[in-house]
């Protein structure tokens, strides 16, 4: 698990891995520049709103499981 998730885009300060892709516009700096004539996805943490640029993808968000048919409360 934790092996995959190296090759998954995940924020740098706080690893998290639910970041949501932006507008290259809205990361500053002058790498951005860089980043954007390279057509590199611009990506947003939102629990620390760290901006970055990554080249790798964004994991897939796995459905939580809900238990519908499950309903065995007794
Ligand atoms: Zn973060």
């Amino acid at each position: 698990m934790a092996l995959s998730d190296t090759f998954h885009a995940h924020c740098p300060v706080c690893g998290n891995l639910e970041l949501q892709h932006i507008s290259p516009e809205h990361v500053h700096g002058a790498l951005g520049i860089v980043w954007r004539l390279l057509g590199v996805p611009a990506l947003r943490c939102e629990p620390c709103r760290y901006k970055y640029f990554s080249v790798l993808p964004l994991r897939e968000m796995q459905p939580e499981e809900e238990p519908v048919r499950a309903s065995s409360a007794d």
